[in-house]
């Protein structure tokens, strides 16, 4: 789960990470003007919106006087930025700052360990420096059992080339920031910039990401709830696993490890899944309406893979409501191809009905791979449906 930059910076407020003054706008909030009167002017109108690139997309503007302050927050406010809302603005005090570095940690999953990350050329191009000179990004992996080692703390000091009061200053910072990482669970914490004023140093934004699977031991979390992606939390109130991908095949299985070897076999067919969606056992048809009405509701899926084992589920049930879903569905699902593959208790009966129901562009397979190839093909023939409901792209990759 994402935060916002605000809500990013009051953890790095509690955490000892030094951050300038601010204040949130919501739409219904306190009015600007009245944060100009008690932070004074310049201030920083800074886009509230779960994605980063706001500084090139005009997100992230400098306001002089009290016009240029009503006028920059009721632009940015009305704002999307690569299709995400913008939620509110917030209000900082305006720094002039010597340089911006750049910080992070993140789980290397690759590597099974969290991986920190640091340059000295941080600021919004941060991604190009990254491409063109990766020599320019100081990655070390921590040890998850040991943490982070003096050693580690000091060769990055000298990368920064700090000494004095700000070698210091960094050098805590860089600790505040592990214990932040591990006390909160997050799977990312990146300040970008991390900007010398002076002999401060302090983080003019805050990117944090946290563990979903951590939510159990943090009941604080549910503050964040309206943060997720509106798919996930429609899904997660019907009951259904599901997870925004890139791709656009659309996947609907039962049971997690069905679905994952679907998602692996997708990308061996050289096709990309829009989505993970486990419907879990069991052939209810509203079960199943609200799984395909998530995965319809995502604009860039053009075909889709079904795939269902029966086992105490029959394979005649599920045939049975999808048929009768789909059947419902009718126009919005017209023109897109749906491979079904039935496999266990009840297949033939069930291949039998979904081939019976003769719903245009609908076909059986028989195995997992042949609806994977058959869904990878029919996908790069198929073309983007233009009446689906919100085309919000996904997210920044994430680490
Ligand atoms: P992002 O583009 O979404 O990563 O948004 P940032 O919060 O990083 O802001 C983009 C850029 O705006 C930063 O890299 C800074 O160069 C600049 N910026 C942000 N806050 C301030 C500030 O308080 N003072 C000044 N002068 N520049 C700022
Ligand atoms: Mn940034």
């Amino acid at each position: 789960m994402d935060l916002f930059e605000y809500q990013g910076k009051q953890l790095f407020a509690a955490g000892g990470i030094p951050v300038a003054r601010s204040w949130m706008i919501h739409p219904q909030g306190p009015d600007a003007l009245e944060v100009a009167d008690s932070l004074g002017l310049p201030l920083v109108v800074k886009a509230q919106a779960l994605t980063g690139g706001r500084g090139k997309a005009g997100g992230v503007r400098v306001a002089r006087t009290r016009d240029e302050l009503t006028r920059d927050v009721a632009e940015i406010m009305a704002m999307t930025i690569r299709g995400k809302q913008v939620v509110g603005v917030l209000l900082e005090e305006a720094i002039d700052f010597q340089r911006e570095l750049y910080l992070a940690l993140a789980v290397d999953r690759a590597a099974k360990r969290p991986l920190l990350l640091f340059s000295v050329r941080g600021g919004v191009d941060i991604e190009g420096v990254a491409r063109d000179e990766p020599q320019a990004l100081m990655r070390r992996h921590i040890d998850p059992l040991n943490g982070l080692q003096d050693a580690q703390i000091a060769e990055l000091v000298d990368w920064a080339g700090f000494s004095g009061g700000l070698a210091t200053q960094f050098a805590e910072l860089v600790r505040d920031l592990w214990q932040l990482f591990c006390a909160h669970d997050a799977t990312l914490v990146e300040i970008n910039p991390l900007c010398v004023c002076g002999e401060r140093l302090l983080a003019l934004d805050a990117k944090i990401t946290l563990d979903g699977n951590a939510t159990f031991r943090h009941p604080e979390w549910s503050a964040y709830e309206t943060n997720a992606d509106e798919r996930e939390l429609r899904a997660a109130q019907a009951g259904i696993n599901y997870v925004s991908l890139d791709g656009d095949i659309g996947v609907l299985g039962n049971g997690a490890g069905m679905v994952m070897s679907t998602l692996d076999l997708i990308a061996e067919a050289g096709g990309g899944a829009a989505n993970f969606l486990d419907v879990g056992g069991g052939a209810r048809e509203a079960r199943i309406a609200a799984a395909l009405d998530l995965i319809l509701a995502d604009q860039r899926v053009r075909a889709l893979c079904v795939t269902i084992f029966g086992g105490i589920t029959r394979c005649d049930e599920v045939a049975h409501a999808l048929v009768n879903v789909l059947g419902a569905k009718g126009a919005s699902v017209a023109g897109l191809p749906v491979v079904v593959r039935l496999d266990g208790t009840g297949a033939a009966e069930g291949r039998r009905i979904v081939a019976e129901a003769g719903l245009p562009g609908v076909q059986a397979a028989e195995t997992v791979w042949q609806a994977v190839q058959a869904t990878v093909a029919a996908a790069a023939g198929s073309a983007a449906r233009p009446d689906a409901d919100d085309g919000a792209p996904a997210g920044p990759g994430k680490v």
